[in-house]
């Protein structure tokens, strides 16, 4: 029973801390990136957290696959075991394929594509394709992500951030939380310093005059 449990802890930490949270935050850093020049601070922070839900989102699509794969092996919970996925996703990949959409950067093009033409912000798919980016470096073996699907290339990441200990995922996820702080606080001065300028047009200006001084 230890073992189930330990099992069941290991599994359902790793994949809802790294997965969720990493994702979450990385989606709220580039939200918030882009939605720098909001004013209205509650539109922004729950455009934020919107945002932060998409870059999660993807992984929604991987819950009934993963359950499938427990149930079939008989797991507690129908949580499997790292080991269950080896071949499951070739062997089943009509169970695979909410996985494999979502990961799409195919996909989020067209999409993205889409709301340029009928000029809809793009900040939401920026947030989605991170979770696709993090996923391509992130996943390896089974799990490597196949970005151009329906292209089937299998891209190799450079590790499973999953099957790291526990302590590794909390200072990784709480590096993340801190960038997110920093750049909270650095689009804020962007906001009240440059108001219309990315930066101050004065900036620009005096470094091409004092460029031209300099040339005699
Ligand atoms: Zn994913």
């Amino acid at each position: 029973m230890l073992g189930v449990d330990r099992c069941f802890f290991y599994t359902l930490g790793f994949r809802a801390f790294v997965d969720i949270i990493s994702h979450a935050l990385i989606g709220a850093i580039v939200a918030q990136f882009c939605l720098w020049k909001m004013d209205d601070s509650a539109k922004r922070k729950k455009l934020v957290v919107i945002g932060a839900l998409l870059a999660a989102a993807p992984d929604i699509a991987n819950i009934p696959l993963y359950l499938h794969l427990g149930a079939i092996n008989e797991r507690f919970l129908w949580i499997p075991y790292h080991s269950d996925w080896d071949g499951h996703r070739a062997a089943y990949p009509m169970m695979a394929i909410g996985w494999e959409i979502t990961h799409s950067l195919i996909l989020v093009t067209l999409v993205g594509y889409f709301l340029y033409r009928k000029k809809y912000a793009l900040w939401p798919v920026l947030c989605w394709a991170s979770h696709l980016f993090v996923d391509i470096l992130a996943h390896t073996g089974e799990w490597a992500s196949v970005p151009l699907w329906p292209i089937y290339l299998k891209v190799e990441g450079f590790d499973d951030p999953w099957k790291w200990p526990p302590s590794a995922w909390l200072f990784s996820n709480v590096v993340l939380f801190v960038v997110f702080y920093l750049i909270s606080k650095y689009m804020e001065s962007w906001r009240i310093n440059y108001p219309d300028y990315l930066l101050p047009v004065e900036a620009w200006h005096q470094g091409w005059e004092s460029s031209h001084d300099a040339q005699g």
